[in-house]
């Protein structure tokens, strides 16, 4: 990915993509303590717009509070560097990655003295999981490794090294013949998928874990309100892995993957084994809405222009 055309936003300026580079002794390199996003600018009606930027760009700030890194720009300057970001390498949709990150002044675990170093890269990124799968759903597969607990690491923050058990639990599913896996918490329920957040439906009803271990995902909080929009009944709970294999429908939520049902966990079919008709609805009004083709939640639309 380093070798590629374009610019990236590096400490307020634009750097050619090809130079926007790190030393070998930058801190978070060696100990994972960054805090990230992942967000994406679509191609929609009235030009690209990034969706949900200040849901985005709030998190990110509250992500380094958690960590107790100083963040160096105020939200202004990081929404602008996004849309910077899109607009300047002329892309018509995009896959937006800030990195808030220490840099390599020192090396002790005090982290004092060290900088922090704030990029933001822009890039075409298709369907996360595959066009067809948006369709056709995943497959999944219960993970052995178990997410975060709330005392390990900070849950509410989208930091660097948490990605660890994402891939880890990713890896292991993909190595069985998954596309996916579903991490439970320490006590055994239904946590997150590896980079979304866990939706199913059972008699008309949408349940999705409690925010204890899960991300507080941006994607979530919108599928929640479409959903209570819908009329549709949106209830947080615990959930055990038993209770998804008998569900009706089951769907993953996240900026890359959208809205991907799943169609498969740990080899039973869930409902009919295809996306099923709520997820299909949730999933229809979501583009709708990202691509400005729908007249609600103009808001949540930043033109990048
Ligand atoms: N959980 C994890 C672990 C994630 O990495 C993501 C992606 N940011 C999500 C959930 C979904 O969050 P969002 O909808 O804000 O992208």
């Amino acid at each position: 990915m380093a070798d590629r055309d374009g610019l990236i936003w590096l400490d307020g300026e634009m750097v050619p993509w090809r130079e926007a580079k790190v030393h070998v002794l930058t801190h978070t390199l060696h100990y994972g303590m960054g805090v990230f996003e992942g967000v994406r600018a679509y191609d929609a009606e009235q030009g690209t717009s990034i969706f949900r930027l200040d849901a985005h760009t709030q998190r990110l700030i509250n992500s380094a509070k958690i960590m107790n890194m100083p963040m160096p720009f105020d939200k202004e300057v990081l929404d602008e560097a996004q849309r910077m970001a899109v607009r300047e390498n002329n892309l018509k949709s995009a896959y937006i990655r800030p990195m808030a990150f220490y840099g390599s002044e020192g090396m002790g675990l005090r982290a004092d003295n060290l900088k922090v170093h704030v990029m933001v890269a822009a890039w075409e990124w298709g369907a996360y999981m595959g066009e067809e799968n948006l369709t056709k759903g995943i497959k999944i597969a219960t993970s052995s490794y178990t997410r975060h607990h709330v005392n390990v690491t900070m849950t509410k923050a989208k930091s660097n090294g948490q990605y660890m058990n994402s891939m880890l639990a990713l890896q292991e599913a993909v190595a069985h013949g998954c596309d996916e896996a579903l991490l439970l918490d320490v006590d055994g329920y239904v946590s997150e998928g590896s980079g979304e957040n866990f939706f199913m439906v059972k008699d008309g009803i949408l349940y999705t874990p409690e925010l204890t271990s899960c991300l507080d995902g941006i994607t979530r909080k919108t599928i929640m309100q479409l959903a209570k929009e819908n009329g549709l009944e949106v209830r947080e709970k615990r959930i055990t892995r038993d209770e998804v294999y008998i569900a009706d429908e089951a769907f993953f939520t996240g900026t890359a993957a959208e809205v991907t049902p799943i169609r498969e966990l740990d080899n039973r079919p869930i409902g009919r084994g295809s996306r099923g008709p709520i997820t299909e609805k949730l999933q229809s009004q979501y583009f709708d809405i990202v691509h400005g083709r729908s007249p609600s939640h103009m808001d949540w639309l930043t033109p990048v222009a």
